[in-house]
């Protein structure tokens, strides 16, 4: 079975985020980027899979410019065997990203497509579940656990206030949670190794799909800052100070 797995450059999760001074996005220039965390599990799990005999190729994708290649090179270092990259300078939102994505697996025929349960960048948490519904594959979404199965893999999903554990056929589509696995680390050697595996370039229109967005951010801005507190010697003073406040 082939693992294609979706891994998104983003802003390293560490790293400070600030909005352009017109309120149109977040500054992307001079920043740290990294791969998706969520994605990352996803790929883990994939490379999980191939050591144990499920899988027989992993191969990663990104869509985005031509720096996504860093990502690529980080999937390939972590295990991946090729990757590609969906070429678009464009900022493309999730059903654009899906479409591409079903796309591709209409060329490359997987079992199994694995993706982050959400971009740490936007938020949308929405790709897996367009996918799916566009592949008309089955999904499994916030998985924490995968068993697979000769005709199918089954899912543990968290969701609010517990688990629940869904039965899938083949092909699927399967969006990873936190808890699926803790990835590895990529070693020296690894790195050297992926220097040498293949990246393939495709011009997202060469895909012939309509990515044209459809929603458009009008405004975007950073919380306001929190008040400093003030520390309390006692409870009765804290009661006191919360009634001066009118919370209490
Ligand atoms: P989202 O729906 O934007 O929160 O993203 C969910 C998941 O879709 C991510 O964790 C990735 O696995 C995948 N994805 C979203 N955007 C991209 C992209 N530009 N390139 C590759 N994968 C992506």
């Amino acid at each position: 079975m082939k693992i294609i797995v979706a891994v998104k450059r983003v802003i390293d999760y560490k790293a400070i985020i600030r909005v352009k001074p017109d309120g149109s996005g977040v500054e992307t220039s001079n920043v740290k980027m990294s791969m998706n965390p969520f994605d990352e599990i996803a790929l883990e799990e994939a490379l999980r899979c191939k050591e144990k005999g499920i899988a027989t190729e992993v191969i990663a994708v990104s869509i985005g410019n031509e720096q996504s290649q860093d990502v690529l090179r980080t999937a390939l270092a972590m295990g991946a065997d090729s990757a590609i990259l969906i070429k678009s300078d464009e900022a493309l939102q999730p059903l654009g990203i899906a479409k591409l994505l079903r796309a591709l697996a209409e060329q490359e025929k997987p079992g199994l497509i694995l993706l982050g349960k959400q971009a740490i960048d936007t938020d949308d948490n929405q790709t897996g579940q367009m996918l799916a519904a566009l592949l008309k594959w089955a999904q499994g979404t916030f998985a924490s656990q995968l068993n697979f199965h000769d005709q199918g893999v089954s899912v543990t999903r968290e969701i609010d206030g517990g688990l629940e554990t869904l039965f899938l056929t083949l092909p699927a589509v399967i969006t990873s949670d936190l808890r699926l696995n803790e990835p590895r680390y990529i070693t020296l050697p690894n790195i050297m190794k992926a220097k040498s595996k293949p990246i393939t370039i495709t011009p997202a229109e060469s895909l012939q799909v309509d990515i044209k967005p459809t929603t458009q951010i009008l405004q975007l801005e950073l919380p306001p800052k929190r008040r400093a507190g003030q520390r309390v010697e006692n409870a009765t003073q804290l009661v006191h100070l919360l009634q001066e406040a009118q919370v209490i």
